[in-house]
């Protein structure tokens, strides 16, 4: 296709995404590559789907909650979508008479007009209009109040990722501009998974900031979109999705996306686990003798040695009346309410549950708890299959020592 003859699609979430890698994203908005979907992101199709008719159904029919119904609609949905739908059918409780909609598409012209504002079945949609140069499709609108709105964004996703993405800027910016009435918006995103949210607020004031933020990514996204020479390919996090991943990229030898498959890259990691430890342990034991050191070629020298610490803390018996006197005479600077004492101190004394009898239940109430993701590699051994004379002998052993394993 002749490259002068390419429309220039309307800013959105995901095209702002792909332009971290000029290349990837010409092949997709200017050769159009097709992008191969994934089960994950069918998965996330299904769950907004569910979702989005059951709020509907909800507020057409002044219902907080119907999980009769919202049962009908997740019946035979991908095992990949069901830990989140199921949460959300034990959680969403919604005010049908606050609900604006669910998947509504805005469509804002270059000055910010509003040109479009419906609700699209189905899931994300773009718009073939030339007028529109900016769009976003938001999954939930609720109004709390006459100049209050709330958007929900719902993630399918594992990692619970703090709010300041792209998108957590633009879809206000799109509310926002849609309805003028509006003074405040919370952004909120719901990781439907582990029922945990994450939420921004903005006020009219910030929209003239953030009209400039989506003004300086559409002038960049029109420049990409005309250059008659390919950019150099950048690798990031989106070469995962990329149709060039493993054919096309020309960075696909030294892509570390490309070099390993996603198991390949746990198996290095385990590698990579156990050749740090040993190699730790070993150095540490060189290391109790005397110290090691070696110098790059840049006369910069490395000495793996041990060297005293101290671990600095404060009882709280002789700090609280230090606090207690710093907080009467500073009434505008209280230092009490701020602080937090770790679980794990307060933990292993109220583990002591026969000494202790009713700790570990008071300070389960009073506990803050932050949810959060936190990557991890799990390790599920199978249980072998003991052959038959073992297996007798294991029977024996447990009944002379039940609390063998
Ligand atoms: S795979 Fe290559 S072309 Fe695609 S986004 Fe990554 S670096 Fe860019």
């Amino acid at each position: 296709m002749d490259d002068s003859l390419v429309q220039l699609q309307p800013l959105s979430q995901s095209r702002y995404e792909q332009m971290a890698c000029g290349f990837g994203y010409r092949a997709v908005h200017v050769h159009s590559v097709d992008r191969a979907g994934s089960i994950w992101s069918d998965a996330g199709n299904e769950v907004h789907h569910v979702l989005s008719v059951y709020i509907e159904h909800l507020a057409e029919t002044r219902q907080p909650t119907d999980v009769e119904y919202f049962d009908i609609l997740a019946t035979g949905v991908r095992p990949e979508s069901r830990d989140g739908l199921d949460r959300a059918r034990n959680s969403l409780v919604v005010d049908p008479d606050k609900i604006l909609g669910t998947e509504q598409y805005i469509g804002l012209d270059k000055n910010f007009a509003l040109v479009v504002m419906e609700r699209v079945q189905g899931g994300h949609r773009t718009s073939s209009d030339p007028k529109i140069e900016y769009e976003g499709t938001l999954d939930l609108i609720v109004l709390p109040a006459p100049t209050e709105a709330e958007i929900s964004d719902w993630k399918n996703h594992f990692f619970i990722a703090a709010p300041d993405t792209f998108q957590v800027h633009f879809y206000p910016l799109l509310l926002f501009c849609a309805l003028p009435s509006l003074e405040v918006i919370h952004f909120r995103l719901e990781y439907l998974r582990w029922g945990v949210g994450r939420s921004v607020t903005f006020t009219r004031s910030d929209v003239p900031r953030l009209k400039k933020m989506a003004t300086l990514a559409r002038s960049r996204q029109r420049k990409l979109t005309l250059l008659t020479k390919e950019p150099k390919p950048t690798p990031h996090k989106g070469c995962m999705y990329c149709p060039l991943l493993l054919g096309g990229c020309p960075m696909e030898k030294v892509n570390p996306y490309a070099r390993l498959s996603p198991e390949e890259r746990l198996r290095y990691q385990l590698y990579l686990d156990a050749a740090r430890e040993t190699n730790l342990t070993l150095l540490k034991e060189w290391a109790e003798e005397k110290p090691i050191s070696i110098q790059d070629e840049n006369r910069i020298t490395y000495t793996a040695n041990f060297v005293p610490r101290s671990r600095t803390s404060y009882t709280l018996d002789n700090t609280l009346p230090i606090l207690d006197a710093w907080d009467k005479e500073h009434p505008d600077d209280q230092l009490r309410p701020q602080l937090l004492i770790g679980a794990s101190e307060l933990n292993s004394l109220a583990k002591a549950t026969r000494k202790r009898p009713g700790l570990a239940t008071g300070l389960s109430n009073v506990a803050m708890i932050t949810p959060s993701s936190e990557f991890q590699i799990t390790r599920e051994a199978l249980r072998p299959v003991a052959p038959r004379n073992d297996l007798q002998k294991l029977v024996r052993s447990r009944r002379s020592n039940p609390y063998r394993l």
